[in-house]
């Protein structure tokens, strides 16, 4: 235990709670949104978009090569190492940062 100091775990706690905002704020964001969207008679899935914004990339088509455990705590203890972080294009939205609404392709064609 002695090798962690009181800024790291402070700075561990921080960022696990920035992490979980992360988290937490577009599910909240998705619900309020589907809720309102079906009221609107819009598609519940995208909103009329017609797209749907990655979930894993958040939209930016773009990941830290090594995993989502590196944002702020990483930066934080290592900001000398930040530009050897590479960014790699997101295998779950090939990079597009984005996917094509299901919903809108299956009730725009019919
Ligand atoms: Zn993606
Ligand atoms: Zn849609």
């Amino acid at each position: 235990m002695e090798h962690i100091t009181a800024s790291e775990v402070a700075g561990f706690g921080v960022g696990t709670l920035l992490l979980c905002a992360t988290i937490a704020a577009p599910k909240v964001d998705a619900f309020i949104s589907a809720s309102q969207r079906s009221s609107l008679a819009l598609c519940k899935r995208c909103g009329g978009l017609q797209v749907i914004a990655c979930s894993r990339c958040r939209g930016t088509g773009l990941i830290k090569a090594n995993g989502p455990f590196s944002i702020n705590l990483i930066d934080n203890l290592y900001q000398s190492e930040e530009f050897k972080v590479k960014s790699v294009g997101c295998t779950k939205c090939q990079a597009r940062g984005h996917f094509s609404c299901l919903g809108c392709s299956d009730s725009s064609t019919s």
